[in-house]
């Protein structure tokens, strides 16, 4: 069964080769979907388009940070596609920084590529989805959020991905009256780019340690997550933080 077929997705942050917003790209495309793959990198996200199965998948340079960009990729996208019914906010960034090394730009960027990139690329989609009274956000927080910190991200990571939740939820409540949903993924320690070659074998022990499964995630766990979030199967679920960790806060 196709749960996405005849429906259209744009996935920001997308073109990283082993990362989250590929894997969801994927699958999403192998469930019938038109997909978008927005990245800071042109060419990048143009070949993770052509990449997917399927025909009609399109990559765009974008950087979520800003405002005007996102508002045009949006627009242009609304065009080519006629209907975007899903996004999802994967774009993001993390700094292995503890508290006291923080500085000013430290924290401008990680929560302007986390938080106020899924704030942006959000508000130039939502006027259209409220036209056509239906439509999907999803979200990427982090288990760092709930949890306050890891190995990978500093606390400011932590903050950002803990503003998501909050953003989401706003979100879901205010939209939902337009038959637009909003719900926010916690990954816990998932296999990618983001955390490849950053471990010792003590860590990465010390890390499976603290998963009762046992295992790493993969990208394609939480990208499974995203198509239920993304198609009709979650129809009444709105608001929602879906944890994707084996089990990681028992
Ligand atoms: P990744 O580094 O492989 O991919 C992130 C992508 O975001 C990259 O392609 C990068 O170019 C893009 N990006 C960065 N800044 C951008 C900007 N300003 N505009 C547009 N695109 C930008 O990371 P990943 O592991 O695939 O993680 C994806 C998301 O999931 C991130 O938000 C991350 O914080 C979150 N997450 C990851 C894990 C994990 O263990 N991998 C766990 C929890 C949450």
């Amino acid at each position: 069964m196709k749960l996405l077929r005849g429906k259209t997705a744009i996935i920001t942050g997308g073109a990283s080769p082993r990362g989250l917003g590929k894997a969801a790209a994927v699958m999403f495309a192998q469930h019938g979907c038109r997909v978008a793959i927005l990245d800071l990198d042109a060419d990048a996200a143009d070949q993770a388009a052509a990449d997917l199965p399927g025909a009609g998948h399109v990559g765009r340079a974008c950087d979520v940070t800003n405002k005007e960009s996102c508002e045009a990729i949006a627009a242009d996208l609304v065009s080519a596609f006629g209907q975007i019914d899903i996004l999802v906010n994967i774009a993001g960034i993390t700094q292995p920084l503890k508290f006291m090394e923080i500085e000013p730009q430290n924290y401008d960027d990680v929560l302007d590529v986390n938080l106020r990139g899924t704030l942006y690329m959000s508000q130039a989609l939502l006027p259209h989805m409220r036209d056509r009274k239906g439509g999907s956000i999803v979200n990427m927080s982090s288990v760092s959020a709930q949890r306050g910190g890891g190995i990978f991200g500093g606390p400011h990571y932590s903050a950002a991905k803990a503003g998501i939740l909050g953003l989401t939820k706003a979100m879901a409540r205010e939209v939902a009256p337009d038959g637009i949903r909003a719900n926010a993924i916690c990954p816990g320690f998932i296999a990618t780019d983001i955390t490849a070659g950053k471990l010792t074998n003590e860590m990465r022990a010390q890390v499976l340690d603290g998963i009762p499964m046992g295992r790493a995630g993969t990208a394609q766990d939480v990208a499974g997550c995203c198509l239920f979030l993304a198609s009709d199967l979650s129809s009444y679920v709105t608001g929602s933080e879906v944890d994707v960790n084996g089990g990681s806060l028992i």
